[in-house]
């Protein structure tokens, strides 16, 4: 991974030479943290960064959910994004990831007066799965935690394990994505992904319940369908439904859409994008070149150095 060489931290775009913390930080011990995962798109001349202000406040409120006393703000986030981005060499598509942290080195999994402060780093990102094909999923024997055991809408860093078990036996298991069920059995979403189905003439999206992220990918897409006159609606989805259903489609930050080729070695559709993919790939596509009518409200551009 080619992180940029300018980082945010310790409230200042610096060298990311110097962005060093405690190898007894609470926050890597337990991985008391929480993030954001930001897209800027690069296109004549301008980086577009999608939804920056949603991904803000969403940075925020799992500040509040996680108890993590922060002396930050929506707008201070968002300037902070803007500030680290233009000060890097910025030439094509990027990640941007904020998050929130303690370098304090507390050797205790609990609350005890930490201080919490925002870092931002970011790196070349154009897809994180192969476009030229359907990605080939397993529905993973990990569950999803559910929000009574860790909030599952705080993008919590130590939750992520749940994600890098399901993936990792996936991966290994020679499958490129996890799918995860909850404790009851419904299909919840992918381990980096929100899902959305087209099964028997309806586009279904999980119910945003207790076990999800409650994705901004998948709130964009459900928008832009609906400016379309299609209705998503938000059911249990399980596992039968997945296998059987015509489209099965990833959504996030990283992902963008994505379709699955199969789940489970069961073929879905007719292996290809389908009508919804094509669709939304589309809108994306628009949206970023300015030309959507959520391009206005969804991005925040500003000019770089060529
Ligand atoms: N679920 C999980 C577990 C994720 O990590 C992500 C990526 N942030 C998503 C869903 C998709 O969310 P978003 O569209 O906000 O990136």
């Amino acid at each position: 991974m080619n992180i940029y060489p300018k980082v945010y931290f310790d409230g200042a775009v610096r060298p990311k030479e110097e962005a060093k913390i405690s190898l007894a930080s609470n926050s890597l011990q337990y991985g008391v943290t929480c993030f954001a995962g930001i897209k800027g798109y690069v296109k004549e001349g301008e980086i577009r960064i999608f939804r920056l202000q949603d991904h803000a406040k969403r940075l925020l409120t799992a500040t509040k959910i996680l108890g993590m006393e922060v002396d930050i703000t929506e707008e201070s986030i968002c300037q902070a994004v803007l500030e680290v981005v233009l000060a890097n060499p910025v030439k094509e598509n990027v990640y941007i990831r904020p998050f929130v942290f303690t370098p304090d080195e507390v050797i205790a999994p609990k609350p005890c007066g930490q201080k919490f402060q925002l870092a931002i780093y970011l790196l070349p990102m154009d897809h994180l799965y192969d476009p030229t094909r359907g990605l080939r999923l397993m529905v993973s024997s990990w569950r999803k935690f559910s929000d009574a055991a860790i909030p599952t809408k705080a993008k919590a860093g130590g939750c992520y394990i749940n994600s890098f078990l399901a993936t990792g036996d996936a991966l290994r298991a020679g499958y490129d994505e996890a799918l995860l069920m909850d404790h009851s059995g419904n299909v919840v979403e992918a381990s980096v992904a929100n899902i959305l189905l087209s099964y028997r003439g309806r586009l279904i999206v999980p119910q945003v319940g207790e076990a999800q992220l409650d994705g901004i990918t998948m709130r964009s897409v459900v928008e832009i369908l609906e400016l379309d006159g299609l209705k998503v609606s938000f059911e249990k989805v399980d596992r039968s439904m997945v296998y059987s259903c015509d489209e099965l489609l990833l959504t996030g930050t990283a992902a963008q859409v994505m379709f699955a080729e199969s789940v489970d070695g069961r073929e879905i559709g007719n292996k290809g994008p389908g009508e919804i993919c094509i669709k939304l790939q589309k809108a994306f596509l628009e949206i970023i070149n300015n030309c959507h009518p959520k391009s206005d409200t969804w991005l925040t551009n500003r000019e770089i150095k060529s």
